[in-house]
């Protein structure tokens, strides 16, 4: 048991309490900062089960990054990828709908690509969805090459 940020030996409650809010090893001081980050932005928690999944895989990515317009979830911005995680997809209003068209679309204008993952997607498939983006990755890895 040790925290995957700073690999500092977990006390039991300690243990406890990060699996029971994160799904994720922390110590008291990295659950304080994610806390604050999640106030701050209103994280989704699998925003955050996402960060530590790609991290195990070996990817550095970055939890809640200003693109200069918007917070964006997750970004990898080696591979230019920004990944926004959906939470509310069965209330997605038509407003909210051409808002995150616009967004990807200024995205893309800055070189990114937006990918829009659901929320029970990385509850039920972590691995799965962290494997894809790894292929996802491993495309645009390819493409940037060929420009
Ligand atoms: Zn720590």
């Amino acid at each position: 048991m040790k925290c995957v940020e700073c690999s500092k030996k977990l006390g039991y409650m300690e243990h406890r309490n990060s699996m029971d809010h994160f799904g994720v090893e922390l110590c008291e001081y990295h659950q304080t900062r994610l806390v604050k980050l999640i106030e701050m932005n209103k994280t989704p928690i699998e925003a955050i089960q996402l960060y530590y999944g790609l991290k195990e895989a070996g990817v550095k990515a970055m939890l809640e990054w200003w693109d200069g317009n918007k917070s964006v979830d997750i970004a990898i911005s080696r591979v230019k990828l920004n990944i926004e995680i959906d939470t509310e997809y069965h209330m997605l209003t038509h407003e909210q709908a051409i808002n995150d068209l616009e967004r990807a679309m200024h995205s893309f204008k800055n070189g990114f690509t937006t990918i829009r993952i659901p929320h029970v997607l990385i509850k039920h498939y972590l691995k799965e969805t962290v494997n894809n983006i790894l292929g996802i990755m491993e495309g645009l890895k390819a493409n940037i090459k060929v420009i």
